[in-house]
């Protein structure tokens, strides 16, 4: 039998194969089933009429109910508009049109009262509605409680396919499709949290009557939506951890001895934790999947070495892969001097690796000589090839796609190496468990001891001379000094015109120090150079765009002055930040920005200069940009969820997850008879809907 909600909507009573295709094309709707599942975004409240005395600077859309006292055509030229005064005796309100108003005036009468709904705007001391839905009040127009509305589109409004329009279909579909809605969750769950059925929840989502029935219908498709994502991410890993084997890497003598006698410091607990977190998981013959979480500076390189050291240790190879060529440079120099101590051989390979030097790499990756190999991209390529890859860690994963992690994984052709994924940029526990959730996670907590907390300053252009003086100062101490640039776009000319005056003025102000100036556009030798006599002390300032962002270590640095704070985003300024602190004194960073700043630049500014916590920077984050813009997540279409917002609904999707692990932890194949309405569930979107292989 063909499923009900494959049905095109073709033929549903008012719209038509010309609307269809116009509803295919605008907004991937199909079927019945697509249909019924593109929810309303929001709702009005038409139940409630608003006097007109009553309407504030805050008021959003207002219903009102009076009469039309007069009106005509105002202005001339390109600000002509019909305006009407309207009066429902508790006071007056203008509506105003500046379109349509032939139209319009037809249809206004004196004498007869109407319903009024729009967005009251204050012009020259009186309050007005622009372009406001008007219809001619009758008992039955009374009353209409809540009403959907419907995202759409110019085009699909211009062939009268507006939100009305679309609440219009919705209600014809409704009552067709309302008994073919089967149940998606089991009845052990919906009793648990009290949830409507399903049949309600979607009735109640499109036609609530009232704020409590949407309420209902929100928090069980909310649910439910989370619910199944997780439940795919959890079997998935199960899964992974049947299928794939891993290397065992019980034998750690070499990690022992370099531990005992040239560990440069002494391990934070939360390093220590999460060594044991991942000796533990390579030692179970599994392959590990592991997310190492840390904020900047929390010493995540340290913790990958010792796991590099115990791949070695059971003769296998261990690689390291950055997103960037400084990156990889500097990665390369620290762990060289790790490995010297111990006699390992580590190389470099990148994309400006000469090809004669490339041909001896590969020959001793190959040959198993070469233990370690630090990386960029180029480290993916099919020319290079291992003896036998024990493990992958990939630096700042938000850069790579899932898709390249699988890459690494492929140079084994038996068993997979060990996957381990170090993200600089924290993200939300919510986010974490929704991108990452097939993986394990590591979390380090806590910085080194002794390190002192960034100040941060917000200073105005105006300062400018003051932080002058105060980075004469420092450098005068003996410290160094980072001034960033934004650069959105590495075309962009203008940007790049400022950083090349703030050099020159720079270069002006301090003749006697020499300034380094990086940016993505010059040719990696000459960034390597650059970089180089900075991280060599020869040159005390460095003027750069956000190439430097990633990863670079320079402890000798001690401040960060970023040029034009505001257009930078929170965690691109939390990484930034970064930069500095990484020695033993005092650091400092300095956002200067304009005097006109947007209400968002201003929680930015205000919240780096309150706190150092990358968690507390990303929970931020998360709540000014939505989950879709977090830097990371682009890729991702877990993220295009359609009800569930992962900013605010932390508690459901912590609820979610937990009841699907449970269930999965009794239930694996979900073959009980309980979780019968998960697996037919699942079976349907298998087969119809866009969602399950969105996720899959
Ligand atoms: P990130 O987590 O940002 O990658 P790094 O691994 O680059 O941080 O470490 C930052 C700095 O802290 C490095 O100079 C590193 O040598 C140092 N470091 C790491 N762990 C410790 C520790 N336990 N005690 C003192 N310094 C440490
Ligand atoms: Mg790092």
């Amino acid at each position: 039998m063909a499923n009900f909600f494959d049905t095109k909507i073709d033929f549903l009573k008012g719209v038509g194969v010309q609307k269809a295709a116009l509803l295919n094309l605008e907004l991937r709707i199909f079927t019945y089933g697509d249909l019924i599942q593109y929810y309303p975004f929001r709702h009005e409240d038409r139940s409630k009429i608003t006097p007109i005395c009553d309407i504030s600077e805050d008021s959003v859309s207002v219903q009102i109910k009076g009469q039309l006292m007069s009106w005509g055509m105002l202005g001339e030229g390109r600000s002509t508009r019909l305006s009407a005064q309207f009066t429902d005796g508790t006071g007056t309100i203008e509506l105003v049109w500046f379109q349509g108003a032939k139209w319009v005036q037809k249809n206004l009468k004196l004498n007869t009262t109407f319903l009024v709904y729009g967005k009251p705007t204050m012009f020259r001391d009186q309050f007005n509605i622009a372009h406001p839905e008007m219809e001619i009040f009758t008992e039955t127009t009374e009353n209409k409680g809540l009403q959907p509305v419907y995202n759409t589109t110019e085009k699909l409004k211009r062939s009268f396919l507006d939100s009305k329009a679309i609440a219009k279909i919705q209600a014809t579909l409704m009552p067709l499709a309302y008994p073919q809605l089967q149940e998606t969750l089991p009845d052990g769950l919906i009793q648990q949290f009290k949830f409507i059925d399903k049949k309600s929840a979607v009735k109640q989502i499109h036609f609530p009557a009232s704020e409590r029935e949407l309420a209902q219908a929100m928090a069980r498709l909310k649910f439910e939506e989370l619910f199944f994502i997780q439940l795919k991410l959890l079997s998935q890993k199960t899964l992974h951890k049947k299928q794939f084997q891993g290397f065992i890497f019980r034998q750690i003598p070499t990690l022992n001895h370099f531990y005992k006698h040239h560990l440069p410091f002494a391990l934070t607990n939360a390093q220590k934790r999460v060594v044991r977190e991942i000796y533990e998981d390579v030692c179970t013959g599994k392959q590990m999947n592991r997310l190492l979480q840390g904020d900047v500076g929390s010493g995540k390189t340290m913790v990958a070495f010792l796991c590099m050291l115990m791949a070695l240790d059971n003769d296998t190879q261990a690689c390291l892969m950055a997103p960037t060529e400084i990156l990889a440079e500097q990665h390369y120099r620290g762990l060289k001097e790790y490995c010297d101590l111990i006699d390992i051989p580590i190389a470099k390979l990148t994309g400006s690796t000469k090809p004669k030097e490339r041909a001896i790499l590969h020959e001793a990756l190959k040959e198993g000589t070469l233990k370690i190999i630090i990386g960029t991209h180029a480290l993916l390529e099919d020319t290079v090839q291992f003896k036998l890859l024990g493990l992958c860690v990939v630096d700042e994963q938000h850069r790579f796609g899932v898709a390249q992690r699988a890459k690494l994984w492929k140079k084994n052709t038996e068993v997979p190496p060990h996957v381990l994924v170090m993200t600089a940029t924290p993200i939300p526990r919510t986010l974490a468990m929704t991108l990452y959730g097939d993986l394990d996670i590591s979390v380090i907590d806590e910085l080194p001891a002794g390190r002192k907390p960034i100040q941060t300053i917000h200073s105005f252009d105006k300062d400018r001379l003051r932080v002058l003086g105060f980075m004469k100062k420092q450098i005068e101490a003996g410290r160094q000094v980072y001034v960033v640039y934004p650069l959105i776009e590495e075309s962009e000319k203008s940007d790049l015109k400022d950083l090349q005056d703030g050099y020159n003025s720079i270069t002006r102000y301090f003749p006697e120090y020499a300034v380094s100036i990086l940016h993505g556009r010059m040719k990696p030798k000459d960034k390597d150079f650059e970089m180089m006599r900075f991280v060599n002390n020869e040159t005390k300032i460095m003027v750069a765009t956000t190439v430097i962002e990633v990863g670079v270590n320079v402890p000798n640095a001690s401040v960060m002055v970023i040029e034009n704070a505001e257009r930078f985003g929170l965690s691109q300024l939390h990484q930034l930040r970064g930069r500095v602190g990484r020695g033993a004194e005092q650091s400092y960073c300095i956002l200067m920005s304009t005097f006109k700043l947007s209400k968002e630049s201003k929680v930015r500014l205000e919240t780096m200069v309150r706190t150092n916590n990358g968690f507390e920077i990303a929970d931020v984050d998360l709540k000014l940009r939505g989950p879709g813009d977090m830097s990371g997540t682009q890729q991702s279409g877990v993220l295009d969820l359609l009800l569930a917002d992962l900013s605010q609904d932390a508690e459901i999707l912590k609820h979610a997850r937990e009841a699907a692990k449970l269930i999965l932890e009794t239930d694996p194949n979900l073959e009980l008879e309980a979780n019968k309405n998960i697996r037919q569930h699942i079976a349907s979107l298998k087969k119809t809907s866009l969602n399950w292989s969105r996720i899959s």
